[in-house]
């Protein structure tokens, strides 16, 4: 008897059990349409088995095995399960998850031919179609393309170079003697916002290369296509954000993962993966060389490297511009601000304007004022559905919570007593705009941040301003620090920093630290110098004394010693179990109750493995719903691993209160 065994996109760590009595080996890794309960779901095969744990009369036929489109590969399938386990999630979310929607839902694009004989096009010679000029190595970027090239089987590296230094030369590089070979290369990069850009490089590189780009804004017809044809062999390079770690591709040689420290690459939500990670166990699991690529590395990254479990490639010098940035600290604490600017800053964006160069004032906070307030009587502007203020955005006079998207008219006074003088407090990217529009009349003010670039196109027209020259003063959020070329740009201020120097999250000092290093980088590319200042109250914070020393390394040792103090990672591993419910009563009992069941397993499992109390999250309520969290830790990965398999179990059967759900965050980013 045919049985094939189905992982189905629901939230439960199990597969399902269909007869199927034409199906063969060759139908692993196909989808297949089986009826559940009263509808008709869509699945992959994931095993062929003779006999089910069900009797066989109570098993259900498949309705039909999609024979339409090669088979995932078993690579495929494999990465699949590694997720599934690593993450804790049911094979059949991880599965549903990694295929397009379009062939989630059984369906196929429209392709050109799609056969199933999976086609071998011709092992091109991409030098001869090259465009003649190629510049010539610097000694580090020669040293690094050798030593990616000379890497048989599995090798991750790290590519640490600052923005300019040449890291996308070296990739570019390593992908033609890829294409050579006839294999496939995989590059993800953090931003669907970037991939175009890249893509037009990439593209303009290899001129007869199928390139395929993967991220979650494409439609869904283009983006099963591009599936299909890495799948089948056809694509040769892959382009993508975090999801694209999910492509097939049947002769994958190189990973890239460009800025591979950028928080994007982890999933905040549904399947918590971290596409990079995940690209370190993909290439490993294939044998191939993985290049993680930074100026700012995670420390995570870093850390292996400075070990000797990654190889450290460094890229010491910009390839273009002469020198990197001069970095100043401009200390405010006995100045007067003018609406949050120092007289340094106004006189260096002056000095621009004279000039008719451009500047760029970076605050990573969009809006007009983070709340606005009744000083009289004290009632601020809060977000009814969680414990959060309503941010003020005058551009389009409205209220708005930045976490849930709950919006409202400004009102014209005070709720609680009338008032009509309702006052903006602190500041953000639109206040800064109005006032740097008043103080500099005949300046071009351009603000960049997610309301203002709130779709591709938009976006692209605000950079096609900015290239064309008809900006000035650029405004903007960290939307603006990643990986665009601004020639005109000689000076980057930071404002507001000072806030994630003392934030709770233990991570807040090293992404503030790569921010401004990456914003600072957009300064100076071409001839003219480049000039950053960030304004703080705390001038001799050894953050900051790094950024004037352009001193990645320096900061990343300090921040690693005060990690391995504090049991922190990369020194210990640790999952976050949340739970949200009506009451925060519910969720923390929830946790507690988890926490007791953990206590039951044997103490073979849990040895080594700390489990803390239960406590609300930092942000403890969000659409209407009161969250908890409970951090587990080990300095053992296998001991951590092992223990939340066994855990998980135990969190499946707990009896839940209505309306509770909790999800587990494996090597969680955030607190
Ligand atoms: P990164 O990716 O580190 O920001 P890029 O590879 O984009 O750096 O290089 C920055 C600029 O320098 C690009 O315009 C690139 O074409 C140019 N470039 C890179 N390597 C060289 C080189 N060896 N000689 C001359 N120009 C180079
Ligand atoms: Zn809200
Ligand atoms: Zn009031």
């Amino acid at each position: 008897m045919n049985i094939v065994r189905v992982a189905l996109d629901l939230p439960l760590p199990r597969l399902f059990d269909y007869l199927a009595p034409d199906s063969d080996e060759s139908d692993i890794g196909r989808r297949v349409t089986v009826p559940f309960g009263t509808a008709s779901r869509t699945g992959v095969i994931i095993e062929l088995v003779t006999a089910s744990e069900h009797p066989d009369d109570k098993l259900k036929a498949v309705t039909a095995i999609l024979r339409d489109m090669p088979a995932l590969p078993a690579e495929w399938l494999a990465l699949c399960e590694f997720c599934a386990r690593y993450y804790q999630a049911p094979l059949g979310e991880v599965t549903s998850f990694a295929l397009p929607p379009m062939l989630r839902r059984g369906k196929l694009p429209r392709v050109k031919k799609v056969a199933p004989a999976v086609a071998v096009p011709p092992a091109s010679t991409p030098a001869a179609v090259h465009p003649p000029a190629l510049p010539q190595l610097m000694p580090a970027q020669q040293a690094a393309v050798a030593a990616i090239l000379d890497a048989s089987g599995f090798h991750a590296m790290l590519l640490h170079g600052v923005t300019g230094s040449g890291k996308t030369e070296v990739y570019l590089r390593a992908i033609d003697a890829v294409l050579a070979k006839g294999g496939q290369a995989l590059m993800l990069v953090p931003e669907i916002a970037l991939t175009p850009q890249l893509e037009g490089r990439v593209a303009a590189r290899f001129p007869g290369a199928h390139i395929v780009c993967a991220n979650s804004g494409m439609a869904d017809a283009a983006r099963a296509r591009g599936f299909i044809e890495a799948l089948m062999g056809r694509a040769r390079i892959v382009l993508g954000t975090r999801l694209a770690v999910f492509m097939p591709m049947p002769r994958l040689q190189l990973i890239i993962v460009d800025e591979e420290h950028d928080a994007s690459f982890k999933q905040q939500d549904g399947l918590r993966y971290s596409a990079r990670d995940v690209a370190v166990w993909r290439a490993h699991q294939l044998d191939i060389p993985i290049v993680l690529g930074s100026a700012t590395p995670s420390l995570e990254t870093f850390h292996h490297a400075s070990t000797g479990r990654y190889k450290m490639l460094e890229l010491p010098e910009r390839a273009v511009a002469e020198a990197m940035p001069v970095v100043r600290i401009i200390d405010t604490r006995r100045e007067k601000l003018q609406e949050g600017l120092s007289a340094a800053l106004l006189a260096g964006l002056q000095q621009r304007l004279d000039r008719g160069e451009q500047s760029l004032v970076f605050l990573n906070r969009r809006g007009y004022a983070p709340v606005l307030a009744c000083p009289p009587c004290g009632w601020i502007s809060r977000c009814r559905r969680c414990a959060a203020n309503l941010v003020l955005h005058l551009a389009d006079r409205r209220l708005r919570c930045h976490h849930c998207g709950f919006e409202a008219p400004i009102p014209r006074a005070c709720p609680d007593c009338g008032n009509v003088d309702l006052l903006p407090f602190g500041r953000g990217t639109q206040r800064l705009e109005t006032m740097l529009a008043e103080h500099f009349p005949d300046a071009r003010v351009l603000r960049i941040d997610r309301d203002s670039a709130s779709t591709p196109k938009k976006w692209q027209a605000l950079l096609a301003t900015i290239h064309a020259g008809e900006a000035d003063i650029l405004v903007g959020t960290q939307m603006l620090a990643k990986g665009h070329d601004f020639p005109r740009l000689t000076l980057v201020g930071a404002v507001g920093a000072d806030a994630a120097l003392f934030a709770a999250d233990f991570r807040a000092p090293e992404r503030l630290f790569a921010q401004l290093m990456q914003v600072g980088g957009r300064s100076g590319r071409a001839d003219l110098p480049g000039e950053v200042l960030i304004q703080t109250e705390y001038p001799d914070h050894p953050l900051y004394q790094a950024l004037v020393e352009h001193d990645y390394v320096r900061f990343a040792r300090a921040q690693l010693d005060e990690r391995r103090i504090a049991g922190f990672p990369p020194f210990s591993f640790q999952a976050m179990l949340r739970a949200e419910a009506r009451s925060m009563e519910q969720s923390l009992a929830f946790l507690a109750a988890a926490r007791e069941a953990a206590a039951m397993l044997p103490n073979s499992l849990a040895d080594g493995v700390t489990l803390y109390d239960p406590v609300p999250m930092r942000m403890q309520r969000l659409m209407t719903l009161e969250r908890g969290q409970l951090l587990v830790e080990s300095v053992s990965r296998p001991a951590l691993q092992a223990f939340l398999a066994k855990w998980m179990e135990q969190l499946y059967a707990l009896k839940m209160p209505g309306g509770l759900r909790w999800h587990l965050d494996v090597d969680p980013l955030e607190f």
